[in-house]
């Protein structure tokens, strides 16, 4: 019986890209050996994708209304909360991305923050913080973030942090 193949979104937020950089950099596997060898299935990936950005708006809502199923989310970059904690300087579909985070992580079994920013708020967050930055579920050394220290995934785990020593995972 064939492997049923897990599904993986990725979605950036106050994101420079380079995490995404880092990955399509590695070789031991490589992304594409990734998908290869293992059974997962991408089903977004801002600079892989070769879809318009419709395709996008309709996996997410089909994650969202429950027909596509959706086992890892990876989040690229921090989470933008300002202005005064409404995160529309960083919109997708004139909507807070934190929010999309926030909805589409009810949906993921597992939750990854890729890289520091993601984990952590990273550079992004560094005082003064102009655009209120922070991590997915820390807030740089502080338990919670976007989500609170008992947030768990739909798998029953915390975010899954894959920070750099001092930016993306792969130096
Ligand atoms: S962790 Fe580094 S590569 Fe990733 S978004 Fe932040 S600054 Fe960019």
């Amino acid at each position: 019986m064939a492997t049923e193949r897990m599904t993986l979104l990725w979605f950036q937020t106050g994101s420079c890209g380079g995490d995404t950089m880092s990955i399509l950099s590695a070789d031991r596997p490589s992304f594409t050996d990734l998908f290869n060898d293992y059974p997962l299935e991408l089903l977004w990936q801002p600079s892989l994708s070769i879809e318009s950005v419709t395709s996008l708006n309709d996996i997410m809502d089909r994650i969202l209304n429950g027909s596509q199923r959706l086992d890892i989310l990876c989040i690229e970059g921090s989470i933008i909360t300002g202005p005064n904690g409404t995160g529309m300087y960083d919109a997708f579909r004139k909507t807070a991305k934190k929010e999309w985070v926030e909805r589409l992580a009810q949906k993921a079994r597992y939750v990854v923050a890729m890289g520091t920013c993601a984990a952590f708020g990273g550079v992004h967050a560094a005082p003064p913080n102009p655009t209120d930055c922070i991590g997915l579920q820390m807030d740089k050394d502080t338990p919670g973030g976007l989500f609170a220290p008992d947030w768990r995934s739909g798998a029953g785990y915390p975010v899954i942090n894959i920070a750099g020593v001092l930016c993306t995972p792969i130096p």
